[in-house]
Parts: C-alpha cells; structure tokens; sequence
C-alpha cells in the first residue's frame, strides 16, 4: 500500500514512511492510494472475530508487508490489553438506545483506541530503524492524558505535553501529571490554551529546531489513528447485524477534528453496510453549516461549550474527506484550500454538494440540549451519557438502526453531567485516587524561549 498527499506534493511512500511523517512535508494529508475493498463473506467471517483479530485483519491491506503480521498482532494485543472491558468496545443497549463504548480505556475517552497502538507502533518502528522522537503537543484536556499514556515508559521517545496552569479540570490535569515515567514531561505555562497551542506552533516552525531535536506531533492527523478507528465501526456492525451484509447500520459520531467520523467513512468505502454516518457538532458547527450547505466557512471564535474535547473552529481531518469528494484531485483540493486560507471559506459545486448529503447528515447541539439529552437519556434508561455522547445521541434522534458513539466517560465530565441530573456518574477504576497519587510538573512562563529552553535541557546528552 502506498500512501499520498491530498495536496500531491510528495512522491507515493509506504506505511511506515506515513506514520513517521504525520503531516505530509507538502502540507497536506496523508492518504492512501486505493481504499481495500471487504466483500460480503469476508465481513460475515470478521463478524465473529474479537476486536483485537479485527483489527489485525483490518489493518493488514494498509500496513502492506512492512510489519511482520506476527509482529503487528503482538502491537495490537498489547495496545488494547490495557483496557478494562473484555470486548475492548463493547455496544451496550440502554432503553431503546445503542451505545458504543469507547472509553474502557486507560484515560476513559475514546483516543485511546488510537493511542495505545500509536505508541506500540512509534516505540517498534524507532527500534527497528533507529531514531528518536521527542513528541510536543499542548492540550486543553483529553488529548494530553491519552497521548502521554499512549507513550510512558516507551523507549525511544520523550513527550512534552503543555497545558494552561489552573485552566485544565482537576481530573484532567491529574491524569496527566501523575504519570511518573522518567520520558513523560508535563509543563504548566502561565497562560491560556491559545497561548500553549502558539508556542507548539512556533516551535514546530522553527524548522532547524524542529529537526535538531526530532520533534513529532502525536495529534490527530497521524494515519494510524484514523486506522485504529476504523476498527471499531466493523465491530460494531458486527454485533448488531450478526454479519448480515444486507443489514445497514448507522453511526452517530461526536465531531470536533473529524478524525472519528472520517474514519466511519473510510469503513464505509471499503463496504462496511453503513446507511447513514451522522456528523454530531455543538455550538462550534462549522461541519454541519457545511453539510447542510456546502460552504464550510470558518467562524469568528471557538465557543467554550460543555463539550470541549469538540471545541474546535478548523477540523484538520476534513482535507481527507475533500479528496476522496474529489476523487483524488489534487488540484482541485489545492484551490479549494486557497479560498479558504484568503477568504475563510471554500465552498462545494452543486454535484459535490449532493454527494457531501449522501455521505452525511449534521446536527448541531447547544448546550442547554446537551443537558436537556443527558437528563432524557437518564430518565428513560438510567444511562449517564457523557456530554459529548449527548451531542450524538441528540443528533441520533427519530435514525432506525443507529449506534451512537460514546466518546468519553460521564465521569470525566461531572460537572455537566450533576448539572443535567442532580448526581455524579461514578468514577471508572482508573480514574479513582488521582487526587492523593504522587505527581509531577514543571512550571513555565508562556514564551516560546522558555519552553524552548528546558526541551534544550531536558534533550541535551548529558541530562538523558
Ligand atoms: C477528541 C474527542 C471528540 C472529537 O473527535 P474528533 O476525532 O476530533 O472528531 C469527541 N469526544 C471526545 C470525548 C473527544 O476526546
């Protein structure tokens, strides 16, 4: 399997090649050049397989020969052995609702489906080939705890994760400073998300840096993830239909950077029987002004909602969907992208635009119906639904046949969720006695030289 830019800037490279780069060096996406395609007996046989053979099986065509499949199968079963549920994404019936639990993993939200096997897959490909990676990334909450977990104890690789002192949820900034694995640094810079965000930015930029110091990102552009995701939209049908392939299911998807939701689609494209993939925004709903008009025009300011994980004004997966919309047109991607960047907007042709509505339907939801869902969904079933599952399962609503996807646990989002019914979900097992475990941060003013400073410190030969 080879992989592509979606602005075609870069000459075809293998899988490895594309999970090592992220970000393709042209700026664009990487994709893949052909989409495998799953027939009807195949998807009945996958329908009986435990997640872990599933994803071995759905990974395999995209991975191509570059790993061993004895090899690939040990990254995968690991990666998920640190799950709490035996079925790793269980669906569970609450009332008339399917749920698909996503959060049995070790930070309890969905990307750590994606990154536990990220990080299996960094600490086996810098083994094999050699190299370092010193992962930077700021956070405002989930990212930051799932990549960190995703990479503790992971020889090869240090991760320097930024969040804004005090400006993170207790739990949240917990989950991330009590890890105390020596490769895992956590940095409190004086100042806002924006400002975190705009110092990783910078460093990134400055490109000699960057290369001295072998900076990666781990978010969510990276394939492997889309991959990982992926899996689970094929266990899922399986558990519902048994793996009857003339029986369609539909998906409804809590959107923020559109990763989970490309992913449903890439499922989809390689024939999994999905009637309608539903794209769940909050206020933040520049997706769902786009599929309901086909002008995806970026807004004055990003909304602080009760879903922040969702909080976001750009979503950086959504050039991939662009260019399978376009069958593959580089040019055409290039120009749309170029509206964007000088007016802030690009808009589709009519014929796309009615292809963009049979690929998806939107739905956005405010936070006064968040609540109001997570109140009704409790009432009905007893079934505490995070906030951001909220958002799907308001979208979900008068859909036959529809998984909704739980992205997090209620837990993590107790304010909200006491907010809507009066209590607090319980806590998962691992999120119970974060408060009183031992933790460990630096603190840091919010400037790019002082950042830049102590990643000089803590990656000079002599400190490591
Ligand atoms: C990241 C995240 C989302 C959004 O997923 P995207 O892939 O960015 O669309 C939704 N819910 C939760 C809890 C998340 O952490």
């Amino acid at each position: 399997m080879h992989y592509l830019s979606t602005r075609g800037g870069i000459a075809p490279i293998g899988f490895t090649d594309a999970v090592m780069m992220g970000l393709a060096s042209d700026g664009g996406l990487l994709v893949p050049a052909e989409i495998p395609q799953i027939d009807p007996p195949t998807l009945r046989a996958w329908s009986a397989l435990r997640f872990q053979d599933l994803a071995l099986e759905i990974m395999t065509p995209f991975v191509g020969n570059e790993i061993p499949r004895h090899e690939l199968k040990i990254l995968i079963e690991s990666a998920y052995s640190s799950f709490t549920h035996p079925e790793i994404t269980p669906v569970i019936k609450a009332g008339d609702l399917n749920i698909l639990e996503l959060f049995h993993g070790p930070t309890a939200a969905f990307k750590d489906v994606a990154l536990q096997f990220l990080g299996n897959l960094f600490e086996y490909l810098l083994a094999r080939d050699g190299g370092q990676l010193n992962i930077v990334g700021a956070t405002s909450g989930d990212t930051g705890s799932a990549a960190i977990d995703g990479v503790r104890g992971k020889s090869g690789i240090q991760i320097f994760i930024l969040h804004p002192k005090g400006r993170v949820s207790p739990i949240q900034e917990r989950q991330m400073t009590t890890v105390l694995d020596a490769n895992v640094h956590n940095i409190a810079v004086r100042g806002t998300f924006d400002d975190a965000q705009n110092i990783v930015k910078a460093l990134f930029n400055d490109l000699s840096f960057k290369s001295a110091y072998q900076l990666g990102a781990v978010n969510s552009i990276n394939w492997a993830r889309i991959l990982a995701q992926t899996v689970y939209y094929f266990y899922a049908w399986g558990r519902m239909t048994g793996g009857d392939s003339t029986q369609q299911i539909s998906f409804a998807v809590p959107t923020g950077n559109f990763g989970d939701v490309f992913a449903g689609y890439l499922a989809k494209r390689m024939g999994l029987p999905i009637d309608r993939l539903i794209i769940a925004t909050n206020r933040n709903d520049i997706l769902t002004r786009f599929v309901n008009t086909g002008i995806y025009a970026v807004g004055d300011t990003v909304y602080q909602t009760l879903s922040p994980a969702m909080d976001i004004q750009i979503a950086s997966n959504f050039e991939r969907y662009l260019y399978f919309l376009y069958d593959g047109d580089a040019a055409q991607i290039r120009a749309l992208l170029a509206d964007l960047q000088t007016t802030g907007q690009l808009t589709v042709d009519a014929a796309h635009q009615a292809q963009v509505r049979i690929d998806f339907d939107a739905k956005a939801a405010s936070d006064v119906e968040t609540l109001a869902q997570i109140q009704a969904t409790e009432a009905a079933s007893g079934y505490i639904l995070c906030p951001h599952t909220a958002v799907g399962v308001h979208a979900a609503q008068n859909q036959s046949n529809c998984v909704c996807l739980a992205t997090a646990h209620p837990a993590k989002f107790n304010d909200a969720v006491q907010n809507a019914i009066g209590r607090e979900a319980p806590l998962p097992s691992s999120l119970q006695g974060l408060m009183e475990k031992e933790s460990r941060c630096i603190e840091l003013a919010a400037t790019v030289d002082a950042v830049k400073a102590h990643l000089e410190e803590a990656l000079s030969p002599t400190t490591r």
